[in-house]
């Protein structure tokens, strides 16, 4: 199929035209919107727009295109299959994580059963962008970190790899830059 380019006002084309130019032609594609704002590491965009299209090599996707896994286990919790929406959402030790995560940033914690529900709520949350904008940031790093956890165990035979490792790794410095002030994301104004 051909593609053709169009430059946006400023004659460049942008990731955001592109991913808008893909996710058209994309017909079955009816997930979440993916917030593609610059204050979110590119890296970690282009990795959520994969988890929303479940494109992400989980263990039972693995299992089923016949690779040589040991288990469709979840790395993290080693109780439940590892699809995409256990591995990121309704993990046990995400959760956990999660509520943390969520209490830091002065929000009622939530329950979500698919990732659909997941990206859904921080694309309607408050009535303010940039806190929304900042609450889409931290749950799509803590996505990354998810990924980035579960590698090092799968790949590094990490043994620590339970919620209190996920905490330090989410807010580490590199991703605490984009958490508001201590005093909760409702703290800003
Ligand atoms: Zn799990």
């Amino acid at each position: 199929m051909g593609f053709r380019f169009n430059l946006n006002a400023d004659g460049i084309y942008t990731m955001n035209i592109l991913r808008k130019k893909i996710d058209s032609m994309s017909s079955s594609y009816d997930g979440p919107i993916v917030e593609w704002s610059k204050i979110i590491p590119l890296k970690v965009r282009c990795f959520v727009w994969r988890v929303a299209l479940r494109r992400v090599s989980v263990a039972t996707k693995l299992v089923q295109r016949g690779n040589n896994v040991q288990s469709n286990l979840c790395t993290l919790c080693g109780v439940e299959s590892e699809t995409v929406d256990h591995l990121f959402v309704t993990c046990k030790v995400v959760e956990d994580t999660r509520d943390y995560i969520l209490k830091w940033c002065g929000i009622t914690s939530e329950r979500f059963s698919n990732m659909e529900d997941y990206l859904d709520f921080g694309a309607s949350w408050g009535n303010c962008p940039k806190k929304k904008l900042i609450l889409i940031s931290v749950f799509y790093c803590m996505i990354w970190y998810i990924w980035m956890t579960r590698n090092n165990k799968a790949f590094n035979k990490e043994l620590e790899v339970g919620g209190a490792k996920l905490k330090g790794e989410a807010l580490n410095p590199g991703f605490s830059v984009l958490l508001p002030p201590l005093g909760g994301i409702n703290s800003l104004s």
